[in-house]
């Protein structure tokens, strides 16, 4: 079988229900099924396939990616500071928004998809996303920073 593209994933064909799943199944997925479902939180499996899909989405410029970001309705995401070694990116209107504070980072999947999508979009393999603040933990909205080294591959 061929791999799947994003491509793919925009042709859809269904004529009752449309072209959106609810929001509901999207966080039950992440975290009832992932971040509860799987060993450690799910953080290896979550950063491989966060990265897989960061590296798919279709979009040239940082720009791009935070519209694609915000046509996806993950977030409203926004670069906040930028430096040669660093970046910093707020999120408002997060999928997580509105759920019970539990003290806990949880918006892990979509960074290593702002990771994926930067490494390519920088052409930069050695960076790096940490998720910084989180609604989840009690903060006023999500964050990521970025840490940018010398790429060291190629
Ligand atoms: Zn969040």
């Amino acid at each position: 079988m061929d791999l799947f593209t994003f491509n793919d994933m925009t042709k859809i064909n269904r004529t009752e229900l449309g072209d959106e799943v609810p929001l509901e199944l999207f966080r039950a997925i992440r975290l009832i099924g992932m971040y509860q479902g799987l060993p450690m939180e799910g953080k290896t499996t979550t950063l491989t396939v966060g990265r897989k899909i960061g590296r798919s989405i279709p979009a040239d410029t940082v720009e791009q990616f935070l519209d694609m970001f915000k046509a996806l309705k993950i977030g409203a995401m926004t670069l906040l500071e930028q430096t040669d070694s660093y970046m910093l990116f707020r999120v408002d209107d997060c999928f997580c928004s509105g759920l019970p504070v539990k003290g806990k980072k949880v918006c892990d999947l979509e960074g290593a998809i702002l990771e994926g999508a930067l490494k390519r979009i920088l052409s930069n393999n050695n960076l790096s996303v940490y998720e910084s603040k989180c609604n989840i933990n009690g903060d006023d909205y999500c964050e990521y920073t970025v840490r940018k080294y010398n790429n060291i591959d190629d």
